[in-house]
């Protein structure tokens, strides 16, 4: 059985909409509440985020952006993405929390992680908030894992939109590679099968757009198929994953028709690529009963 690290604070229930939105806290209360009555949750090695520091958040964001978060106190950062009293920490807790997971993986404390976490991250520019996200967890703690001696790092993006920040991110850099599957066209815009990586990045970038209505099937033949050889080929020390369960046949927030049964299916593909450690995000997923056992099964998984 491997070392599987949870990573879990109240301090991301007290980032809050002022009326409903669908990014909400019930997502993780939702979560914690299924977990904490299935036979995973005593199996896990829990712990806490960190606060990420600003020279850490400065990895990924512009200066200019970040004191623009830290100045405002409540409002709208983008016509998606609120600001209230308790986003500011609860933002710098989620990509301190996989910082948080990828320094206790180089440890060796764990060698996989979860981090139940919001607001999420993929969608987030250097520059600007976008889609419910302020900052970008993940490309955030790709660099930081980079700076920790994990050279190369494969991020995985299942969510249902495309993560466009992330993307942007690592365009250019062949140490890091981008995989997304998502569905396409629909938000944001980006993840053409065209976009490969720019410069030293070209071929460092690889997008799957999925057509409204697919389904296990597609997704499969994407992470059974598609992945394992890029992943051989560029052979990371890390691997982290986007993970939206937007992608859910039950969600609101898409056309995509993925069962649990295909959630089990693709994290089996990809653990079985790989022996490095491996650290999952939570980014979209907006059905409760849904998400909530989708994120059980993951965790099953990488329990395995
Ligand atoms: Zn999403």
């Amino acid at each position: 059985m491997k070392k599987v690290g949870f990573c879990y604070d109240d301090v991301f229930l007290k980032h809050e909409p002022t009326g409903f939105h669908t990014e909400n806290r019930e997502r993780l209360v939702a979560i914690i509440e299924v977990l904490q009555n299935s036979e995973v949750w005593g199996s896990l090695i829990h712990f806490g985020p960190r606060e990420a520091s600003f020279e850490d958040i400065s990895l990924i964001h512009a200066q200019k952006y970040i004191d623009k978060v830290k100045g405002l106190e409540s409002g709208y950062l983008d016509a998606d993405t609120y600001v209230s009293k308790g986003s500011l920490k609860a933002a710098r807790c989620a990509a301190g929390a996989v910082i948080e997971a990828v320094q206790r993986c180089m440890t060796g404390e764990i060698n996989r992680a979860f981090c139940a976490v919001r607001p999420p991250g993929h969608h987030a520019e250097s520059a600007a908030a976008m889609g419910f996200c302020i900052f970008n967890n993940i490309a955030i703690g790709a660099r930081y894992a980079q700076k920790i001696g994990y050279k190369k790092v494969f991020i995985i993006d299942f969510d249902v939109h495309h993560g466009n920040g992330t993307q942007h991110a690592f365009e250019e850099d062949d140490t890091v590679f981008f995989f997304s599957t998502h569905q396409y066209p629909h938000y944001p815009g980006t993840g053409r099968g065209a976009e490969k990586g720019k410069g030293r990045g070209e071929g460092f970038t690889y997008n799957v757009p999925m057509q409204s209505g697919s389904g296990d099937m597609e997704y499969l033949d994407a992470y059974q198929k598609t992945l394992p050889p890029l992943m051989n080929r560029f052979a990371p020390n890390l691997i982290l994953i986007s993970a939206g369960y937007d992608i859910l046949s039950d969600d609101p927030l898409s056309n995509i028709h993925v069962s649990h049964e295909g959630i089990r299916l693709i994290m089996k593909a990809i653990l079985q690529s790989t022996s490095v450690p491996v650290v999952v995000s939570l980014e979209g997923g907006y059905h409760l009963r849904a998400l909530s056992e989708a994120v059980r099964i993951t965790l099953e998984e990488l329990l395995k």
